[in-house]
């Protein structure tokens, strides 16, 4: 049987990137696109030489013209650490809108399943918890996280819409905080912070007073549970993390003891608009995909604590 091809955006991201490597161990043709904005080479190095790997380096909020069968595109292309969206607000609307403007375009044109990597910030603050996917979210449009939050709305209305309209098979997933290997050692979000921090014994940021909470889904967890959803038949959109939930200052803790680092903590302001509490309610996931996240915090903190040291 022929090769089935799956296009990525942001194929060379965090999460892109780990996709692509599980994709090519299934045997999928993969094709890569990415403007390395904040994508890395490094992270998809490994596979330039896998004849069934292929990078197209290009910025996917402009049209994309690409030949040949495709039988996915996964939309995973966006600035998601809050520091990168704060540092390019335009690029950041431009790829959730336009962006996905065109990979839908793309799919609609090979008849491909689409799948956008959408976000728990899409129910910004959130008034319900923990968040169901029937909430509808508590986002401000005009403050400095609205560029991410509204583009992801947006990006979700248009895939709905192309659903609605074109017959599509599109798909939903809503991600919440992930964290691992191949994340940046300047990412900017919580867990590669702390743990940069701790491996340089240089003080920890909290930002307030480190009582907000998170709930934090390892990699593979997440990649698996991405996968399950692209080859199933749900058209509405899909919780997917870890629903175990800790206060910033309770992950502190975890990477201390972890990493047995010695350094204290640095209290910060907290930003604009940062949600108090988030927890995905992953019912829907559980039954329609089967998936549970297996990876505990502690294990997951382990081993990308010992990948970090492996590079400082
Ligand atoms: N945070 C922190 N110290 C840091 C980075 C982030 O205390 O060095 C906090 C941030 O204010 C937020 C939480 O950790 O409440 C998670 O932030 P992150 O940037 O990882 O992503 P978010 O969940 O806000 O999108």
């Amino acid at each position: 049987m022929p090769k089935r091809t799956v296009l990525i955006t942001g194929g060379a991201g965090f999460i892109g990137s780990h996709l692509c490597q599980k994709l090519l161990e299934k045997g999928y043709s993969v094709i890569c696109i990415d403007n390395f904005i904040t994508g890395n080479l490094e992270n998809i190095k490994p596979f330039l030489k896998d004849k069934n790997f292929r990078l197209e380096n290009r910025n996917v909020s402009c049209y994309i013209d690409i030949p040949g069968k495709i039988e996915y595109v996964l939309h995973g292309a966006s600035l998601a650490s809050p520091n990168d969206y704060l540092n390019f607000p335009i690029q950041t609307l431009k790829v959730g809108s336009l962006g996905t403007h065109n990979a839908l375009g793309l799919a609609k044109k090979k008849k491909a399943v689409f799948m956008l990597f959408s976000t728990s910030e899409v129910y910004g603050d959130p008034s319900i918890h923990p968040q169901k996917e029937t909430y509808w979210g508590n986002v401000n449009p005009v403050g400095v996280r609205g560029c991410y939050d509204e583009s992801k709305r947006f990006a979700e209305a248009i895939t709905m819409s192309y659903h609605r309209v074109h017959k599509m098979d599109t798909k939903i997933a809503r991600i919440f905080n992930t964290y691992g290997p191949k994340m940046r050692q300047n990412d900017g979000r919580v867990v590669p912070n702390l743990i940069v921090q701790a491996l340089k014994n240089k003080p920890l940021t909290v930002y307030g007073k480190g009582q907000q909470t998170r709930s934090f889904c390892y990699i593979e967890d997440m990649v698996d549970g991405l996968l399950r959803l692209m080859l199933c038949r749900e058209n509405n959109p899909v919780n997917l993390g870890n629903p175990s939930e800790f206060t910033i200052m309770q992950l502190v803790k975890l990477v201390l003891n972890l990493s047995g680092s010695k350094s204290k903590v640095l209290f910060k302001k907290l930003p604009q608009d940062d949600p108090k509490r988030r927890r995905p309610d992953i019912g829907k996931a559980k039954k329609i995909l089967s998936w549970n996240p297996k990876v505990p915090l502690t294990e997951g903190l382990r081993r990308t604590i010992s990948w970090f040291k492996e590079r400082n």
